[in-house]
């Protein structure tokens, strides 16, 4: 396996753009040819985790990037497909829609839903990781199972849980949502690993034109990059990404796990980069634990432990969104929120004040039943749930 990285820049926003810095990329890495034979059935997994403020937000990759990879992979002979399965709670129809996504359905470009149940992705089923540290089985779909490889295409951005996410933690889109949130329960960044153990992704394609920063994975702050990134080490590819956004390689949780259980170097010293040189293109991105939305209290207290997974992370964040929109913000003076399972020791009983105190869906529930807590019911729950459970009761809420 090759260890190059290429970084190329963007000439400008135009499809014909994105196309020539990710054909660029392919060229710098030696082609398609080694990793796609004739005939193979290749998934093109880009990250559509949510709806997003916009398509070019930086939350999202965006339909140009999988595209140009799309027609790259039909021009070595193999039959691509984009699919996607976005987080829990999420319709990944919507997304993508929100994406633009549908624009290349009707152009006759396979985009699988799925979570849908139009069957495009086969029936679900089992595969057993041998080796797993963590996720000895896993719920996929047998569009996955039988593809001969699998290129993961996220978006650069940083992650209120692993600091930044990338093409590796991006393949837990191909599961279940019953493994993911199995994944987040049992422990988030080795499970990744053992999925990306497992999948083999051949090659990794950043999507960093729009990136983002500061509270990921969905409301980060749009910070324009105008770069592609690519590399079929998919350690040295997260390695030099994060590098790119300010982060050592042993600061990033997945990257590390990665290299240790040599899936890929990231040792910089042994990275060959192709294109421009990090120093010039790289800037420190703001980290998620450094971003506080304004006008949140801060006496607001957050408890969420590893369990926690996407769907009631993005619906706290989310929730305190539409708080702010509504002027509701002053109801999280001294409030303190609760969501995925935590440990009981997180949670000292003579600190909760019940009024204050809410806990947010289904894993979060023995709670409020052992404590007599509110509660949002959901998996996750819907915002108006939540913030009707915050500022306590219908009347005072009636947004949607
Ligand atoms: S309740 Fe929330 S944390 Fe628990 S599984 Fe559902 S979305 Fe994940």
């Amino acid at each position: 396996m090759s260890s190059t990285v290429s970084i190329r820049k963007t000439r400008g926003n135009e499809y014909e753009d994105i196309k020539e810095a990710v054909d660029r990329v392919i060229e710098d890495l030696g082609g398609l040819e080694d990793i796609i034979r004739p005939g193979n059935k290749v998934i093109i997994k880009p990250n559509m985790v949510a709806v997003p403020m916009s398509r070019l937000s930086g939350a999202v990759t965006r339909w140009e990037v999988c595209l140009a990879i799309y027609e790259a992979v039909k021009f070595a002979g193999g039959i691509p497909v984009i699919a996607e399965s976005a987080s829990v709670g999420a319709d990944t129809g919507d997304v993508i829609l929100m994406c633009g996504y549908n624009r290349l359905v009707e152009d006759g470009v396979p985009v699988v839903d799925l979570k849908s149940k139009d069957g495009q992705g086969g029936e679900r089923c089992r595969l057993v990781i041998d080796d797993a540290k963590i996720a000895h089985e896993i719920i996929t779909w047998e569009l996955v199972r039988d593809a001969d490889a699998v290129i993961t295409v996220p978006v650069m951005k940083t992650h209120d849980q692993t600091e930044i996410t990338l093409g590796m933690k991006n393949l837990k889109g191909l599961l279940a949502d019953d493994s993911k949130k199995r994944f987040h329960r049992d422990g988030l960044i080795e499970s990744v690993v053992d999925l990306n153990a497992a999948l083999r992704p051949c090659l990794e394609i950043v999507d960093g034109t729009f990136a983002a920063e500061g509270i990921g994975p969905v409301f980060g702050d749009t910070r324009e990059m105008d770069l592609i990134i690519g590399s079929k080490d998919i350690v040295a590819c997260e390695a030099v990404t994060g590098k790119i956004m300010g982060y050592e390689p042993d600061e990033v949780p997945i990257t590390a796990a990665a290299a240790a259980r040599g899936l890929g170097t990231m040792d910089l010293a042994e990275i060959e980069i192709a294109g421009e040189k990090i120093e010039d293109v790289g800037s420190r991105f703001v980290r998620s634990c450094e971003t506080k939305i304004e006008g949140v209290a801060d006496s607001f207290r957050m408890v969420l432990d590893e369990s926690a997974c996407t769907g009631c992370r993005n619906t706290v964040v989310s929730v305190l969104m539409d708080m702010k929109e509504a002027g509701l913000l002053k109801y999280t003076e001294g409030l303190t929120v609760i969501a995925g399972r935590a440990d009981d020791d997180m949670i000292d009983a003579d600190d909760l004040i019940p009024e204050k105190t809410v806990c947010i869906g289904a894993c979060a529930k023995k709670f409020a039943d052992r404590y007599g807590l509110r509660w949002a019911e959901g998996c996750p729950p819907r915002n108006r749930i939540a913030i009707e459970a915050i500022v306590g009761g219908r009347e005072k809420y009636d947004g949607e």
